[in-house]
């Protein structure tokens, strides 16, 4: 029997119009810093060329319909695309928009025609990108809790409040933000969704010092995090998105996306290279995959990846074949946190203190092995805590609420 995947001859033809689109587009003087910390505005601004050239054809977000900037692509096409851009080691779009990426889908299934029209184009084919802003001091794992406060007044809504924990570097055309609309209303009917032009008057962007700014990998990594403020911002009215106080229904959507119920198609990871590194790094005079210890690590290693690869793949088709999904993407995401510590662990007690320094002179891998062990760490917070997927997990199974609670929807 054999169960090896194989791909359609569809697929290889697919395939090879994506190599001849990247071989044409992706500049050879692209550079991969191991932290998006160090990527340069200008090469930012290439990544957003290719952002663009993908959009072109529908690529950037390639399952999205048609008329709104996407290719339609079949689930079986999409799983290429990635599949290439991973290989020389983009991800999809090839710079941070977590805007785009938890924005498109919410405002696909909640926003109006007007507003999709207005929307979507502009981010399918990489004319923008944003962040998204839901954190705030007070309000983390429980983002009901939020306190920013959008106020309508005439055709405007005045917004004024702060985030924390958001963004990246090199700024944000827009951000995808949820407020306070009716500070008299319940808890979950007071809330609502903004795309928000960050160039308006009264926004502050301040960089936060943090362990990482998570993500490095595939330079879709935001090498900062930063807090927002908001004094008497004056947004248009028509920015608001999917009903006002109707937030709550459409951050269940944005967070189905934010908490790994889309997937992830990966390939080229660090642990390839890893387990690569040991079989041609010499210690006492021989490789260090010849030590047996050192063997039974990274046949470990290489099974949690392996595990945390296919939960990605699962939900990536159960998302775009429209299968039903449950507690899936809490699964893959809290999947994806703990093996990310415990490979780190790992990778660190073969290799020593080369894995804690990106000196030169000492360090494994370019300083990747460094980067991975601080960014295994803050990888537990981002689209919600192990804690909260563990919550969410519990909900979806029936055993934390009397139904079982359902999942968010995308499409
Ligand atoms: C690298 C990084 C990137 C981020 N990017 C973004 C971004 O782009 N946009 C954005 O809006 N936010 C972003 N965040 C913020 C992130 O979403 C929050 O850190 C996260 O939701 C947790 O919130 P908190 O930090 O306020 O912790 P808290 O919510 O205060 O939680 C503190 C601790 O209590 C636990 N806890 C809380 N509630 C429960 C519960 N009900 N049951 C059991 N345990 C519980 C948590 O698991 C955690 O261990 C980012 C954070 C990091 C570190």
């Amino acid at each position: 029997m054999n169960f090896e995947v194989e791909y359609t001859s569809a697929q290889g033809s697919f395939r090879r119009d994506v190599q001849a689109f990247l071989a044409e587009h992706v500049p050879g003087d692209l550079e991969f810093p191991v932290d998006t910390i160090d990527l340069s505005e200008d090469q930012f601004k290439k990544r957003r060329a290719i952002g663009r050239a993908l959009g072109e054809r529908g690529w950037l977000y390639p399952t999205m319909p048609k008329e709104y900037g996407g290719a339609a692509l079949s689930v079986d096409e999409a799983i290429v695309l990635s599949e290439e851009l991973s290989a020389i080691g983009l991800s999809n779009p090839p710079y941070y928009d977590a805007g785009g990426r938890h924005a498109a889908p919410s405002i696909l299934v909640w926003g109006n025609d007007e507003q999709k029209q207005r929307f979507l184009p502009m981010i399918c084919r990489g004319e923008i990108r944003s962040w998204q802003l839901l954190t705030e001091p007070g309000a983390g794992s429980d983002l009901a809790a939020v306190k920013t406060t959008a106020i309508q007044d005439g055709d405007h809504y005045v917004v004024n409040g702060q985030k924390v924990f958001v963004g990246s570097n090199h700024g944000a055309d827009y951000s995808w933000t949820i407020a306070v609309t009716n500070p008299d209303a319940e808890r979950h009917h007071n809330l609502s969704w903004f795309m928000i032009p960050m160039d308006l008057p009264g926004i502050e962007v301040v960089p936060m010092n943090l362990l990482t700014a998570g993500g490095g990998e595939g330079g879709g990594g935001c090498g900062v995090k930063n807090t927002v403020f908001f004094d008497d911002v004056r947004v248009p009215a028509d920015h608001l998105v999917g009903g006002e106080n109707n937030g709550w229904q459409v951050a269940s959507t944005h967070l189905e996306v934010e908490h790994g119920g889309t997937g992830r198609v990966s390939g080229g990871s660090l642990v390839e290279r890893f387990i690569d590194h040991c079989k041609h790094h010499p210690r006492g005079g021989q490789p260090l995959s010849k030590d047996p210890d050192v063997r039974e690590s990274l046949v470990d290693i290489f099974i949690e990846s392996e595990i945390t690869r296919l939960f990605g793949l699962r939900n990536y088709w159960l998302a775009h074949a429209d299968q039903p999904r449950s507690y899936e993407g809490s699964q893959f995401s809290l999947r994806r946190k703990l093996s990310g510590l415990e490979i780190a662990e790992k990778m660190l007690d073969i290799i020593g203190p080369a894995a804690l320094t990106h000196d030169p002179e000492w360090s494994a891998l370019a300083g990747s092995l460094e980067y991975y062990q601080r960014d295994a760490i803050t990888a537990l917070h981002p689209g919600a805590t192990t804690d909260i997927q563990r919550v969410i997990i519990s909900r979806r199974i029936g055993i934390g609420r009397p139904e079982r609670e359902k999942a968010g929807a995308l499409r």
